[in-house]
């Protein structure tokens, strides 16, 4: 029988890579993201290879939702078997300036939202004793950069997070595992690029330069695919002694 996999925010980005990677291995997939297109990415996916789906737009900033999502997910497939806490979102701004509401957001959905996904796919794991929890922090998660200031609590949170869950499911045959990617050119980063430019007071140009590929020791961005890969690594069933790791995949950045 088919496994199924849960990932948040995955009609974007490496969520999306990531939904790919698992669909060509034949799992299930329960899709979630905002993105207004997001039935029509998931459908795409699951038409090029040959999977049964679900797609939730279950906003992660509200716990009643991620709720009704897993249940969804659990109704639809009988389990969750592997769980993706990837959606994330970002904003760059020197502290004296950082608005509030973009705090708290983005504490809610890069870290509170991890708690409750995993709270409520925790039972059907545990149930089962199979589980695979796979958060994707950041080496955000392990080094901090200026004006970042919630994004780098929320990561470091994560991280965290994952070494409590990975003692805590150890005996119950769930792991759990971070995966603290570099710089990767998705629409996370785009969109970050203008916020830079104006805390660095640097052209666009130079802030791809001289701050995201400054960091990598290899001077290139992380492919999706190299982050699904390991992804997929993580949730098989020969890894089942690595957990409570926060394991980077981020050209060389936090070796220095
Ligand atoms: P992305 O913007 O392409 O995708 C983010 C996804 O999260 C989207 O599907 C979006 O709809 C979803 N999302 C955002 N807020 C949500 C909410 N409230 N409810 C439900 N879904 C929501 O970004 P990405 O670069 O693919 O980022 C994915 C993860 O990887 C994030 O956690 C990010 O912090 C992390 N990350 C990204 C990079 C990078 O360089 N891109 C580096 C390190 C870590």
């Amino acid at each position: 029988m088919a496994k199924t996999i849960l990932i948040t925010g995955s009609t974007s980005g490496i969520g999306l890579g990531i939904a790919k990677a698992f669909a060509a291995q034949g799992y299930n997939i329960a899709f979630n993201g905002l993105e207004p297109n997001g039935a029509e990415i998931a459908q795409q996916v699951a038409d090029e290879f040959k999977i049964k789906h679900t797609f939730s737009l279950a906003n992660l900033m509200q716990p009643e939702a991620i709720r009704g999502m897993v249940a969804d997910a659990i109704k639809t497939f009988g389990a969750v078997d592997v769980l993706v806490n990837n959606a994330g979102i970002q904003y760059v701004a020197p502290i004296d300036e950082f608005p509030e509401a973009k705090w708290d957001a983005i504490i809610a959905v890069n870290l509170t939202a991890a708690f409750h996904v995993t709270k409520a796919v925790w039972g059907s794991m545990k149930e089962r004793k199979f589980g695979r929890i796979i958060n994707i922090a950041s080496a955000h998660g392990l080094r901090a950069s200026e004006f970042k200031s919630a994004y780098v609590a929320a990561k470091h949170g994560l991280v965290g997070f994952t070494k409590t869950i990975g003692l805590e499911g150890a005996p119950l045959g769930i792991t759990c595992n971070a995966i603290c990617p570099g710089y990767v050119d998705t629409p996370l980063v785009e969109q970050q690029i203008p916020q830079q430019a104006k805390a660095h007071n640097m052209t666009e140009k130079e802030v791809v330069e001289k701050i995201f590929l400054e960091r990598h020791a290899v001077k290139e961005f992380i492919p999706v695919e190299l982050l699904a890969q390991t992804a997929l690594f993580l949730a098989s069933d020969l890894a089942g002694t690595i957990t409570g790791i926060a394991m980077p995949v981020d050209a060389g950045w936090t070796a220095q």
